[in-house]
């Protein structure tokens, strides 16, 4: 069937049409869907935001409703940032902290509110059309009255983060990594950033153990642990001394670094090793090669005018609109051109995004091309030195705000729990229960 209007969605109830779409022109009641796309840290926060500091105040008229919807291919959010001690063991960091429902956590809201297992896969930006496959194999599309994208980054190992499928590939690809490393001699780990180091550092302090005192290796390692960056400097975001430091607390645990090294490519041998061939043809043979460089946006499903060359969605980096896609579009977290890929980046953007789409909302209550009065919010961009890198389980390197933090405290931040303890905050809505 035909779209009537801005926000109509209409039912195609036939297993033989391409689309199965819900219809939300129910009793001459129009509801008009805010998509969130992605519920990771970017998607929870803005939807939790929106629903508790935005929706309450939009105009409540029996024959206009919104409804938030929320589209993730994962039921459970995975807390990627613990990854680097989930590969190591169930005992040093459990399955039920790295893994969370996220549909219990919008129970509180009722109706306002619907999660939607399934993946973006085709925008229209000109007709306001998302098309999702769903977990159950069918198409729906939606009409969307405002779309929020947060679908962010994948690394290159499943190990890392969720790949735009369920999170079960996740969980057995830890499963996988945790059954190999007790016994392997030798360990591979490609990149420079803190995926690589904080995983070189719990792999050599599980297997290895740590150097005593007046040692700056330890003793008797059990594995030879190499990691390769094709940098000059770990950890790029710091400044030199703090990847000097990273490197010496990396040698203690038996890490060593070999810096200006490309991994060109690696093929799987037939005993359950790898070779991994360096950008000047050197080949290593390894027990296990770890993929811990870069990540990619998932933006497959948005038209490439909308990206830049990296594909990330260009948007306005100060109002975190996408002014290129039409009225009511935004892009919060990972996936946009104004983030660093940063969980400050988040935390910070959210309330502007927020402020925009109420004032936005608002606008358009009455009148769909209607424009907001007055000065929307703007993203400031931190520019000074940010982040903290556990390496090994009791120490580590970073700063904030500029200021080196001292080992202890990268510890006590970080390295405890690698941040773990909060993460019920993300799905419970906890962590954006005040308007900032
Ligand atoms: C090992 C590691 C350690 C890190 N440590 C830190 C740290 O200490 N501090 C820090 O600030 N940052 C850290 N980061 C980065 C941080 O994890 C990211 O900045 C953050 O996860 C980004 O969140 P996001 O919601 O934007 O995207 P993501 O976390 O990438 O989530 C994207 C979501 O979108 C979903 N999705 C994907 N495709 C689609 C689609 N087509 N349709 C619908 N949904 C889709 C995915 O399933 C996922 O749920 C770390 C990252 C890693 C890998």
């Amino acid at each position: 069937m035909a779209m009537t209007g801005a926000g109509d969605l209409h039912v195609t109830s036939s297993t033989d049409e391409p689309h199965i779409a819900l219809s939300y022109h129910l009793d001459m009641v129009e509801t008009r869907p805010i998509v969130f796309l992605g519920a990771s840290y970017a998607g929870l926060s803005a939807s939790h935001y929106f629903l508790k500091h935005v929706y309450p105040h939009l105009p409540n008229e029996p024959e206009v409703q919104y409804k938030a919807i929320l589209v993730d291919p994962s039921t459970k959010w995975f807390t990627r940032h613990a990854a680097p001690r989930a590969i190591i063991k169930e005992e040093l960091m459990p399955t039920n902290l790295i893994f969370h429902d996220i549909e219990a956590g919008y129970k509180q809201y009722g109706d306002k509110v619907e999660f939607l297992q399934g993946r973006a896969t085709a925008w229209d930006e000109s007709a306001r059309t998302m098309s999702i496959q769903k977990a159950n194999g069918e198409s729906q599309t939606i009409a969307y009255w405002a779309l929020i994208l947060a679908t962010g980054t994948k690394a290159t190992s499943p190990l890392f983060s969720l790949q735009g499928t369920p999170h079960t590939e996740v969980e057995s690809a830890i499963r996988g990594m945790r059954g190999r490393l007790a016994s392997a001699k030798d360990i591979v780990i490609a990149g420079g950033g803190p995926a690589a180091v904080e995983s070189a550092g719990e792999i050599g302090d599980f297997l290895n153990g740590a150097a005593g005192w007046f040692s700056s290796r330890p003793f008797h390692p059990k594995a030879k642990i190499t990691l390769i960056t094709s940098s000059s400097k770990l950890l790029p975001q710091l400044r030199q001394s703090l990847s000097d430091q990273a490197e010496k607390f990396l040698n203690r645990v038996g890490v060593d670094v070999r810096y200006n090294t490309k991994v060109y490519s690696n093929v799987a041998l037939g005993d359950g090793k790898t070779k991994v061939i360096l950008h000047d043809g050197e080949e290593l043979e390894t027990d296990i090669y770890i993929p811990a460089m870069g990540v990619k946006p998932m933006s497959g499903y948005v038209p490439d005018h909308l990206k830049n060359d990296k594909g990330y969605v260009v948007q306005n980096d100060s109002t975190l609109r996408i002014d290129a896609a039409g009225p009511r579009v935004y892009a919060i977290g990972d996936i946009g051109t104004y983030s660093n890929d940063g969980i400050m980046e988040i935390i910070n953007g959210v309330p502007v995004m927020e402020t925009n789409l109420k004032r936005d909302l608002l606008a358009a209550h009455s009148d769909p091309n209607g424009e907001p009065e007055g000065e929307d919010r703007l993203y400031v961009r931190e520019e000074r030195e940010m982040q903290i890198v556990p390496v090994g389980r009791s120490r580590g390197v970073g700063a904030v705000f500029g200021w080196r933090v001292p080992s202890i405290l990268v510890w006590l931040i970080k390295g405890r729990d690698f941040m773990t303890s909060k993460a019920h905050e993300y799905v419970s809505g906890e962590a954006v229960k005040k308007e900032a």
